[in-house]
């Protein structure tokens, strides 16, 4: 036995301790009873068990720090003993001599297991009896114990147990390093750890889902089944998440927008390239609405430019070097063509279709682009993750002056934007990559052109380092959505190559010819992505500007119809998107359709109403706001519209 020092840290107490003792040993005499607190320690050798002992650390004195539950490195330490309980429950259940082990690892929310049970798929119905057992397994506090074995050992005792994936992962790992197992109870497994001192600790856990994994991601191996969970250290925490999933489940834009009618998508015939239905082109057609009218007040014009241009042009813009991976190419008349990725190409043959005066610049140019980009299958995703899309683009032509002006605009312009949502948002600066064009000035000059334009408007953003387009640097917009989830929207790049490659000019004010600069930048990025962001910040429930439709006026009985008829055509007069429902059904079913559909008004009338020549105004939340005539409600309506009020100006 050897005498050792201990600092612990963060308060730096000094503590004199033997070799042989245990980390556990330690903390329990530092912390008594409130030690089931601290689930790992930080040591010189990173985080690490408290049932190693001390003496591990080398003689002499050493520095720790307890890793306490609510720490994000707690977490991996409890998800890694979940996924072994996990592993542990499947065992006793379906018998140690038919279960196989993959891997059981540790993800951002949770972890996972892939498990090969021999002659039996393991069903969502087999959930809730594995969970079970995983609580026995935790009640029965089993304490978790490390050990060692040299390489060829640890291949014969998991070849022993008949453990062939294990076998394989351990002859994987290099020569001469003793390989890690933990037991609890009758099950050990292959891990490096670290894990906490007993199974009792656990608090809270849940399985999620279960789904097929091949063997090492690889589809000509053996497909497993995952098995996902999450745990946090509190039964609050749990819940907190649990309740989160839930909630992003009931707002995901793939299920609302079907069924709302806004969009389809077939992947047979057009995958990652969504349809637009009815419903779903009238919101984007206000979305654009607004969108214009902000960018005529900054001083944009619009343009449209074809989809399929010739190869060529895409070789002198560069993409065929950078981007060809992710385009789509049609032959035609033995000519070689491309669908359009970028408006950018198209926007400059517009700028050089004739001679250009400073007295023109800064020419502001708008489109909204649609632009295809092949994007891989599984990748794919809703409305976030297409293969078809439409960038609200736009391109700044300029003179250098007129950089950091130009760029402050737009930062503003942004702003004004994201505010219509409410939205809040994060900025990064990416910096220049590996594969660029360009000298190091210009980098240099866009770079610096940038950080001052943020710094001007009061930005707060961080750096980005090597994550620039290959023309240049820029920066992104991260929205901020009800749930807290960031989506990358906006962006702005800063490019002094295209002009280049192009070969662009201007005649400035000494009758010479200049190169000018350009800005690539949109807002919301791509309309199709934001429109999705918007479903599920607004859960489908649209302010009424964006509402497909904003009033259903309900009859109570046949007789009313005709008089809702002409209600309805009263606010159609008005520009007011309103429809009857004529439907012989109960009032009742009526209302709760429109608020299923997430009509913001609905108007509901009987004979009452008949007589009076009012309606009875309802909210989608269920207010009833009592007997208004259609003459006001024309006229708050209106208002809540034209302000892009988020919310019912009538509550
Ligand atoms: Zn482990
Ligand atoms: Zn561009």
């Amino acid at each position: 036995m050897s005498a050792m020092s201990l600092i612990i840290n963060p308060e730096k107490t000094r503590i004199e301790v033997a070799s042989e003792q245990t980390f556990l040993e330690v903390l329990k005499s530092e912390k008594k009873d409130r030690w089931k607190e601290w689930v790992a320690v930080k040591t010189q050798n990173g985080t690490t068990d408290l049932t190693r002992t001390i003496g591990e650390l080398g003689s002499g004195e050493h520095e720790i720090e307890w890793v306490h539950r609510d720490s994000p490195e707690a977490q991996a330490v409890y998800r890694h003993t979940m996924s072994h309980i996990l592993a542990q429950a499947v065992t006793r259940l379906f018998g140690d001599a038919r279960v196989v082990l993959g891997i059981g690892p540790t993800i951002e929310n949770g972890f996972y297991y892939d498990i090969l049970v021999e002659n039996r798929a393991i069903q969502e119905e087999d959930l809730p009896a594995i969970e079970k057992e995983m609580e026995r397994i935790i009640k029965e506090n089993y304490p978790i114990r490390r050990f060692s074995l040299p390489k060829d050992e640890a291949i014969a005792f998991m070849r022993d147990k008949h453990q062939l994936y294990k076998v394989e992962l351990i002859e994987n790992l290099p020569e001469g390093e003793a390989i890690s197992f933990y037991e609890q109870g009758d099950f050990v497994d292959l891990c490096r750890g670290p894990h906490l001192p007993s199974t009792g600790i656990i608090r809270s856990f849940k399985l999620l889902s279960l789904a097929g994994a091949y063997w090492r991601g690889d589809e000509k191996n053996q497909m497993l089944q995952r098995i996902y969970g999450t745990s946090f250290a509190t039964k609050e925490a749990l819940q907190d998440y649990l309740q989160y999933l839930e909630e992003a489940k009931r707002r995901d834009h793939r299920r609302l927008g079907p069924q709302l009618g806004l969009f389809h998508i077939d992947t047979d015939v057009a995958a990652g390239m969504p349809f637009f239905l009815e419903k779903g082109v009238i919101t984007l057609t206000q979305l654009q609405t607004v969108w214009r009218q902000f960018h005529k007040e900054a001083g944009y014009i619009e343009v449209m430019t074809p989809l399929v241009m010739h190869e060529k042009l895409w070789h002198q813009s560069g993409h065929w070097d950078h981007y060809r991976e992710n385009m789509y190419f049609i032959e035609k008349d033995e000519q070689n063509y491309a669908v359009k990725p970028m408006n950018c190409p198209g926007h400059i043959i517009i700028y050089k279709s004739q001679a250009r005066s400073y007295r023109e610049l800064p020419w502001k140019m708008a489109e909204f682009g649609k632009v295809h980009r092949y994007e891989r299958s599984g990748v794919l995703h809703g409305l976030f993750r297409v293969r078809a899309f439409t960038q609200d683009d736009a391109h700044i032509f300029m003179t250098e002056e007129d950089i950091v002006h130009e760029l402050t605009d737009l930062i503003h312009l942004i702003d004004r934007m994201y505010k219509v949502f409410g939205f809040a948002y994060r900025v990064d600066l990416s910096t220049r990559p590996e594969n660029s064009m360009g000298s190091d000035e210009l980098w240099e000059l866009a770079t610096e052109s940038l950080k001052k334009a943020l710094i001007e408007t009061q930005v707060d953003y961080r750096i980005n380092e090597g994550d620039g387009a290959f023309y240049g640097p820029k920066i992104d917009f991260h929205i901020k959505d009800c749930l807290g989830r960031t989506w990358q929207c906006a962006t702005v790049q800063l490019d002094f190559q295209m002009p280049e490659r192009f070969d662009m000019s201007y005649i400035g004010q000494d009758n010479q010819e200049h190169r000018p600069v350009m800005i690539h930048r949109t807002v919301f990025g791509s309309l199709e992505r934001f429109f999705g962001i918007l479903i599920e910040h607004y859960a489908g429930a649209f302010p009424s500007w964006l509402a497909p439709v904003q009033v259903s006026v309900l009859p109570i009985a046949d007789r009313h119809i005709d008089y809702c008829q002409h209600v309805k055509d009263a606010l159609c007069e008005n520009n007011i998107r309103a429809q009857v429902d004529s439907r012989s059904k109960k009032i009742n079913y009526k209302i709760r359709e429109a608020q299923l559909d997430k009509v913001p008004y609905m108007m509901v009338v009987g004979d009452k109403e008949v007589e009076e020549g009012k309606v009875a105004l309802r909210t989608r939340n269920g207010k009833d706001l009592g007997a208004v005539s259609i003459e006001s409600f024309i006229t708050v309506f209106e208002k809540e519209v034209k302000e892009l009020s988020e919310h019912s100006l009538f509550e």
